[in-house]
């Protein structure tokens, strides 16, 4: 850059701050089912509904019958940086709650056209927000909080531009769903799309929730891990070498109920099948790993999805061998079955 183009520093203006902030955060209709799903399991929801048009693109709505937001707080719930989730580092440090960072609401409605309806328990009536005027309004509903998105990236082309079809769109957003789903089978769920109902779960256990969601053939051809020892305890379903894929679609690893992308972990589960599994073929498998929150940083990226270990050669180790002893169960059954 030439001295004649250099511009003189200055602070940026609030909106572009959080338009900035929000391409972390918000990069197609699915991460905005993420945080606002997110966010209904943070509120103790018991079902939750996702609504969307268009992919998602042109609206997208979630709704719950969690414990709902009053309505002297509706407007902080879309400030940046403002949340109830954590008041101190040490809240951090222990953090319970799926969100923590009070920017999801902020950076949504920085990029779109955004309105709350909540009713908090015990409040007369609902009330109704909407992001750009800031008008607060009576509204109806039940217990609980409808958040809608419209119009996603109609203030940022650029961002827009990079969305795909509306196929495409929705499978992310329904993929986004199957995350949350795995991870909470006592939550009950269901999608519409263009008005029409694309899928339903009802609370149910865990393995009933897999063949649900992913496939009714995986517990049958899968085993239960159990494992873990000391701070860290490791539970799920890992399939059997017969039922490895030849694409990497089933792999679902939860540290402290978030679903996270993790090689460490991914290789800890590849290395248990090392004798098993040839070439490319790929485990499946939806693994939830619990482990005392100050041995997990989970404040690494904006969207949670990565997190950082404190130990992560004992972690690998556990992994493996949970999932080395489920597999090896598993072929003491295909004897027993063969010798009787
Ligand atoms: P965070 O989840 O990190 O706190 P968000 O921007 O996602 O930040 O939400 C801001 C705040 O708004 C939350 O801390 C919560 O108090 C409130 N909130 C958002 N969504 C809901 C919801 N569905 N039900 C109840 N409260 C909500
Ligand atoms: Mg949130």
């Amino acid at each position: 850059l030439g001295s004649t183009a250099r511009r003189a520093i200055r602070e940026l203006p609030d909106e572009l701050i959080s338009q900035i902030a929000a391409g972390e955060v918000v990069e197609r209709p699915a991460s905005v089912v993420r945080e606002l799903v997110d966010n209904a399991l943070d509120a103790g929801a018991a079902q939750i509904q996702l609504k969307l048009l268009a992919g998602g693109i042109r609206s997208l709505i979630v709704e719950d019958d969690g414990c709902g937001i009053p309505d002297s707080e509706l407007p902080l719930a879309i400030k940046r940086h403002a949340t109830s989730k954590i008041g101190s580092l040490d809240d951090l440090e222990a953090v319970a709650t799926m969100g923590f960072r009070g920017e999801a609401l902020a950076a949504v409605s920085s990029v779109a056209e955004l309105s709350l309806v909540s009713r908090f328990e015990g409040a007369a009536h609902a009330w109704r927000l909407d992001a750009r005027s800031g008008e607060l309004s009576p509204a109806a509903r039940a217990r609980g909080t409808s958040v809608e998105v419209r119009e996603l990236f109609f203030n940022t082309p650029a961002r827009r531009k990079f969305l795909k079809t509306e196929g495409t769109e929705l499978g992310h957003c329904l993929e986004a769903l199957r995350r949350h789903a795995l991870a909470r089978p006592d939550v009950g769920f269901a999608v519409w799309h263009e008005g029409k109902l694309v899928d339903q779960w009802r609370a149910a256990s865990l393995a009933q929730r897999i063949s649900e969601v992913l496939n009714e053939d995986f517990i049958g051809q899968s085993r239960e891990v159990n494992g873990g020892a000391g701070p860290m305890r490791i539970h799920g379903r890992v399939g059997l070498p017969e039922a490895a894929r030849s694409r990497a679609d089933m792999q679902y690893v939860y540290v402290n109920g978030r679903y996270v992308r993790d090689k460490l972990i991914a290789h800890a589960i590849r290395s248990a099948f090392d004798d098993v599994l040839h070439g490319n073929r790929q485990p499946s498998y939806v693994l939830f790993i619990d482990i005392a929150p100050e041995l997990v940083d989970v404040n690494v990226h904006p969207t949670k999805i990565e997190v950082r270990f404190r130990d992560g050669r004992e972690i690998h180790q556990q992994v493996r061998r949970a999932v080395v002893a489920a597999l090896a169960l598993s072929r003491t059954d295909d004897a027993a079955g063969t010798d009787g």
